[in-house]
């Protein structure tokens, strides 16, 4: 999608910080990082969300997760644990239609979120 912000970060319109591209994943450090580590995940291709998921394109999700597993250990986080979040919709505080896996780490996290 031409207007999407995630879209123009994967085709370099829109500079970001990666720490991880693969043929079907692109990942990059969130510009307003909650810990130290708060790494976004995103499918080459345009999803909105997880309301888009779909048995057609579920492998959609094996991708990031598999992405996300590379990531949490060239981050050091994998040990003392992380946390793999997807917000979907305004409740859960989606705020970029583009599909998204934040991995954050590096503190200990709270539960349940706010
Ligand atoms: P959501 O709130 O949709 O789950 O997550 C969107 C995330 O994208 C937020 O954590 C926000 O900080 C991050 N974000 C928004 N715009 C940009 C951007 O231009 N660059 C980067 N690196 N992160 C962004
Ligand atoms: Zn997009």
């Amino acid at each position: 999608m031409t207007d999407c912000l995630f879209c123009k970060i994967i085709n370099g319109k829109i500079p970001s910080d990666k720490v991880y591209e693969d043929k079907f994943t692109y990942a990059f450090r969130d510009i307003n990082p909650v810990a130290s580590t708060h790494i976004l995940v995103i499918p080459k291709i345009h999803v909105n969300g997880l309301n888009d998921l779909k048995i057609e394109n579920i492998d959609i999700m094996s991708k990031l997760t598999l992405s996300a597993q590379e990531i949490i250990n060239t981050e050091g986080v994998k040990e003392n644990g992380y946390r793999f979040v997807i917000n979907s919709g305004m409740d859960g505080g989606q705020t970029v239609s583009h599909l998204h896996l934040h991995i954050i780490g590096g503190r200990k996290l709270k539960w349940p979120p706010g």
